[in-house]
């Protein structure tokens, strides 16, 4: 003969689920036992017409004392328990049957637990889940474990006053613990404001509990987390840090890195990322490769903190300073590729889709030399990226250059209007190269305003960008200077994040990328 299941359960105020619930397994198993803790509304009602036998304990904040109860009154020759909000799939009812079959198992099973909103880390549903019937409408679930089948021994009880559960007595009764793989069906999340309401709730009774066994620091860890998911995080840390004083050296040590686990998402929920970060690393210390851990330092947003603009000058064989290889350009750039920066323009500080989050970085060329055009452009061209250029406009095809300037040509029209044809942006720097600082106001003015008007006649289009020559700048040349531009770009190294003032990291013969990388790494975008 094949055995038999009892269904165990209790309620209280569950009519909204229960006809769902008892319609999906009321072919799986042969009795149906609720025990009812006060519900006032249809529950006993529905339940009775689906043929179960429907017993009344009264509530005392104890979990296991209803649930044992359902097990008193058993009397098949196994126990499948379910909650009233959860359901499992006639496709899967063959393996329940056929694992039934072996005596002195107990099955665990994963629950399924739907959430509407996306987080980080759910599982989403895929169309071609074998589930996707089941989901009732929510995209994404996160999974949970616990025994739910096992066979009908009067010895095995529910321990807990609010996680309650029967591994600890199968185990004492020498009862295996299986994996089976049938997924619970679970909607808590179905009703929002019920859910609420339940965990203030169980808030109460992880409180009672806490009363009890005030140096347990399991108890410390079950209440930080009701008062997490109450989002009062204040007291979810000062809870936790209460439960680590009690832990015991190394016989604890599984719940002091939950506690501090726990401790470092409170933190996040509060924003204070530093604290955060510092508590998950101390639960992978002690548990390396945790997962909740490992998933909570990846959620905290990194800082903001902006771009790194690199400033280039020349690329080519001059033993001058400002000069870099064509080879050691081309490794720079490919490492940064590598590396994973995304590479913008300066017109990214002037558009409205500014995050500084990513790895961002902006590369640009100075002073309007000839190897922009002849060595950079087609390798970056080639690679997809586009620079900025800034340019002096009196030294345009090499007009006008001092003898300490002429290490290198310098582009024509022609070139520069290529550049910008290609995306590229083109700025001014300056009319003459002049020092501002040292210029009377006229002179400021003609250097600003006459270096745009020739840029904007010869390329058809807006010119938004300045450097100043030589990085030289005060309060009175930056008020000049955002009369006519948007950005303004300085030599002062660091991270780029206000385009009144646009920090930049002079690239010369022997800059390192790597080292300014690590900079980077390390500021910006800590692990
Ligand atoms: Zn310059």
């Amino acid at each position: 003969m094949n055995p038999t299941i009892s269904l165990c359960m209790i309620a209280k105020n569950e009519e909204k689920f229960l006809p769902d619930c008892l319609n999906s397994v009321k072919d799986l198993v042969d009795e149906i036992i609720i025990v009812d803790t006060g519900s006032t509304d249809r529950t006993v009602e529905i339940a009775k017409s689906f043929g179960a036998k429907v017993f009344h304990v009264h509530w005392d904040n104890d979990f296991s004392k209803p649930r044992n109860k359902s097990l008193e009154q058993a009397t098949k020759d196994w126990i499948l328990f379910l909650d009233l909000d959860e359901i499992i799939a006639k496709e899967d009812f063959e393996k329940i049957k056929s694992a039934i079959k072996t005596k002195n198992s107990a099955y665990s099973m994963k629950t399924r637990n739907y959430i509407h909103e996306k987080k980080p880390f759910l599982q989403s549903f895929s169309s071609d889940d074998i589930y996707s019937d089941y989901n009732k409408g929510m995209r994404f679930f996160w999974y949970s474990t616990k025994v739910r089948l096992f066979p009908n021994n009067k010895k095995i009880k529910f321990v807990g006053v609010v996680h309650e559960m029967v591994e600890k007595s199968l185990k004492k009764e020498g009862f295996q613990i299986k994996p089976l793989d049938v997924p619970i069906h679970h909607y808590n999340q179905l009703d929002k404001e019920k859910s609420r309401e339940k965990r203030f709730f169980y808030l109460n009774i992880s409180k009672k509990k806490l009363e009890c066994e005030p140096k347990n620091p399991k108890a410390y860890l079950e209440l930080g987390r009701e008062y997490f998911s109450c989002k009062m995080h204040h007291r979810a840390i000062f809870i936790y840090k209460r439960g680590l004083i009690f832990c015991k050296e190394r016989a604890d040590d599984d719940l002091k890195s939950f506690l501090l686990c726990e401790l470092g998402l409170a933190y996040k929920g509060l924003k204070k990322y530093l604290e955060a970060k510092k508590y998950l690393y101390e639960s992978l210390k002690i548990k390396p490769g945790m997962k909740k851990s490992l998933e909570g330092l990846n959620s905290i947003p990194k800082e903001k903190i902006g771009v790194l603009i690199l400033c280039y000058h020349d690329v080519s064989e001059s033993k001058i300073d400002w000069c870099i290889t064509i080879q050691n350009f081309e490794k720079q750039i490919l490492t940064l590729i590598k590396n994973g920066y995304e590479f913008v323009t300066l017109d990214y500080f002037i558009s409205k889709k500014q995050y500084f989050s990513k790895k961002l970085i902006t590369l640009t060329f100075d002073d309007g030399r000839k190897s922009v055009y002849t060595e950079a452009f087609p390798l970056l061209k080639k690679l997809g990226i586009k620079a900025t250029a800034f340019i002096t406009t009196d030294w345009i095809e090499g007009k006008n250059i001092s003898q300490k300037e002429q290490y290198s040509d310098f582009m024509n029209w022609d070139e520069i209007k290529e550049l910008s044809k290609n995306g590229w942006v083109v700025g001014s720097h300056g009319k003459t190269h002049k020092d501002l600082r040292f210029v009377d106001e006229k002179t400021l003015k003609e250097e600003l305003e006459e270096s745009k008007k020739v840029l904007e006649k010869n390329l058809g289009k807006k010119v938004l960008h300045f450097a100043y020559p030589y990085g030289s700048h005060n309060p009175k040349i930056q008020k000049e200077a955002l009369k006519n531009y948007e950005t303004l770009s300085t030599i002062l190294s660091g991270f780029a994040n206000k385009k009144n003032s646009l920090n930049r990291t002079i690239i010369t013969k022997n800059s390192s990328i790597t080292i300014l990388d690590n900079q980077a790494n390390n500021k910006n975008y800590n692990s």
